[in-house]
């Protein structure tokens, strides 16, 4: 792996690989690195002939300020962390993977975009986006930079985020890239829990907890078996709801599941869907965010 915090420098490095008809995958990322972010590097490194990785905590797709300054920055580690895929993977080498690991100044030269760029339509409208004004033209801004920057054949983002991965697909069909998105599966814990930057942020007893919220969600796909739309989106908001009056035990000192939204859409529009037919060629997923421990956590579960 080699390391590249100047522009000038990757865009050199992605003129070499071109000049010898290489194909490029990005995977976007914005550090703290775990598992689920090494899936998708190795996924990339499987797939093309050279990696860029960007690890870049991007302040325009933050609304809430003291959310980017509480983001886990561990930049070293997670070098370390992408050195010890690279030993995994039999065949990896080192000069197929770039990090790339730039300064907000190196990201954006002429100052931070400070107003709305993108407009993505009824994708954006749902969910996250009335949540988080200015998030996804936020996120749209750096991607586009990485794409210019990068020219990946294929990019890389993780089902996680499951309207992000809806976004970027309407940034490239606004922007008319030859990109090919590649949505991956999600990572979990060996306990359930999704995979995220956020959850070292979690007391003891809130991770303790915390994988209620997949299980939750797998108990939701059972019951889509038999019951309503609205009746298993009211169970599942009730079920973590009401979390801490049921198990008192595990939930000390005001411990608590607050969700902000549960909703069940067309796993193509995103818009929400009323009866299990609505759903069109993709089918139905189920979308959550939900408060613990003043830690904003997001799943998904496919129906
Ligand atoms: P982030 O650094 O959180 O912006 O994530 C970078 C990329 O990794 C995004 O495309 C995420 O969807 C993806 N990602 C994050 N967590 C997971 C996970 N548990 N499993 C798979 N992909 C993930």
């Amino acid at each position: 792996m080699k390391q590249i915090t100047k522009a000038a420098e990757l865009q050199q490095a992605v003129a070499e690989a071109k000049a010898q008809n290489l194909e490029i995958g990005l995977v976007p990322t914005m550090g703290a690195l775990h598992e689920g972010h090494l899936s998708l590097i190795e996924r990339a490194l499987k797939e093309n002939d050279f990696v860029v990785v960007s690890l870049f905590v991007n302040p325009i797709q933050f609304n809430n300020k003291e959310d980017l300054a509480k983001y886990p920055r561990t930049i070293e580690a997670d070098l370390d962390l992408i050195k010890s895929l690279e030993l995994r993977i039999k065949g990896a080498c080192t000069d197929r993977l770039v990090a790339f690991t730039p300064t907000v100044e190196e990201m954006y030269p002429d100052g931070e975009p400070t107003e709305i760029v993108y407009h993505f339509g009824p994708v954006e409208e749902v969910m996250e986006g009335p949540r988080r004004p200015g998030h996804f033209s936020g996120v749209a801004v750096v991607v586009r930079r990485l794409f210019d920057l990068a020219q990946p054949k294929r990019a890389y983002f993780g089902e996680k985020d499951y309207q992000q991965v809806a976004v970027i697909r309407a940034l490239l069909e606004q922007i008319k890239y030859p990109i090919e998105l590649v949505p991956c599966p999600i990572v979990r814990a060996d306990d359930g829990l999704a995979l995220s930057s956020r959850n070292m942020r979690l007391s003891p007893a809130a991770r303790a907890i915390a994988p209620t919220i997949n299980a939750t969600l797998e108990q939701a796909a059972e019951m889509a078996e038999y019951e309503d739309v609205d009746d298993v989106k009211e169970w599942v908001v009730d079920t973590l709801a009401s979390f801490h009056e049921v198990n008192p035990s595990l939930c000390p000192d005001g411990l608590k599941f607050e969700p902000e939204y549960f909703e069940i859409v067309d796993a193509r529009t995103l818009q929400p869907i009323e009866n299990w037919d609505a759903a069109g060629d993709l089918g139905a997923v189920g979308c959550i965010a939900v408060w613990l421990d003043g830690v904003r956590l997001i799943d998904i579960v496919k129906f």
